[in-house]
């Protein structure tokens, strides 16, 4: 694809086209890859202006999960240590969250990895989600994993959490190699439910797990069809003892091809650069400008190296965004 026709089809988006899967792939294979980023933060800057959301992670509960997955280090196959606790003590919580946002960071997402969501320890999440938002005003998230429908109204109706996440990970191909203790399908019925109950939904995917770029438009175009508003893009990062050797890591180009041609497919969806990018941070200030919205920074979540908060809102803030 020539910059002519980058640019025709970014004018198209602007009068409400939706691209389809051949025309992003000719987009990612693009040689004017500059015309590519432009044109995809300009799409960036028309849907979302200059906004820029630093958003967080609390781990609520931290605990083996039962499920295989080969990238997780809180799977049940990974040799990885973990801090384990039950439902975090609500003062540790409401302190992270304060220190949060007194950084400028505006949303935190409450996360359990234990994919066993109790109903006694939904009453528990419930309740630390109002101190949180009462005492520090963040918007709030939940990770959850699969909750039942039941689960999802209670979480809807009593708590402050306006946002479900459920990452899609992969293409349905991979996460079948990649899991399989949990199905594809599953996930997708959890989407559907949170988003018919209301919830807002955040779904993305880890990219650099051996999938193609077809793979990944693939996942950008369901996520379109799912609705969702909110797509974390995370890069693998390789880290001894999960089941995964990540196959090839990526170059920059292709992370921020990725990113530019998620931007078309979801234009007017909050685009997230998530874990991994403490490894490649040449990655940052680039990713900026091939129309991403949002990063996440240091929470309790990372098993590895964090960010700190600071620099990301500095390097924000050089960039002319406002947070
Ligand atoms: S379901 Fe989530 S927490 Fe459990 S192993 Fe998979 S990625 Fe990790």
């Amino acid at each position: 694809m020539d910059f002519a026709q980058i640019k025709e089809l970014k004018d198209k988006i602007f009068e409400g086209y939706q691209i389809n899967e051949e025309e992003a792939l000719a987009l990612s294979q693009t040689r004017n890859i500059e015309a590519l980023y432009y044109s995809a933060n300009q799409i960036r800057a028309k849907m979302k202006g200059r906004v820029f959301e630093m958003c967080s992670a609390i781990r609520v509960e931290s605990a083996k999960c039962h499920h295989n997955c080969e990238w997780c280090a809180f799977s049940q196959k990974s040799n990885v240590p973990i801090k384990e606790y039950n439902i975090i003590d609500e003062q540790t919580a409401v302190d992270y969250a304060i220190k949060f946002a007194s950084k400028k960071v505006r949303r935190v997402s409450l996360i359990s990895t234990s994919n066993d969501i109790t109903d006694h320890k939904l009453t528990q999440i419930i309740e630390l989600s109002k101190k949180i938002a009462d005492k520090s005003g963040l918007k709030i998230c939940a990770t959850l994993g699969h909750l039942t429908i039941e689960q999802l109204k209670r979480l809807k109706e009593e708590s402050n959490i306006t946002t479900f996440q459920c990452n899609l990970q992969t293409s349905p191909e991979l996460y079948q190699k990649l899991c399989t203790s949990c199905s594809y399908k599953k996930k997708l019925e959890t989407i559907e439910n949170a988003r018919k109950i209301g919830f807002n939904v955040c779904c993305g995917l880890i990219i650099g797990m051996g999938e193609s770029m077809k793979d990944r438009i693939q996942v950008a175009i369901k996520i379109r069809e799912l609705g969702v508003k909110s797509i974390p893009i995370h890069i693998l990062s390789p880290q001894d003892g999960v089941g995964i050797t990540p196959p090839k890591p990526l170059d920059s180009e292709e992370i921020l091809t990725t990113i530019a041609v998620f931007r078309f497919i979801n234009p007017r969806a909050d685009i997230r650069l998530g874990g991994g990018r403490s490894l490649i941070k040449i990655i940052e200030s680039e990713a900026l400008r091939a129309g991403i919205n949002s990063w996440s920074v240091d929470g309790t979540i990372q098993t590895g190296k964090g960010i700190s908060i600071d620099e990301s809102a500095n390097r924000l803030e050089k960039e002319g965004f406002i947070i």
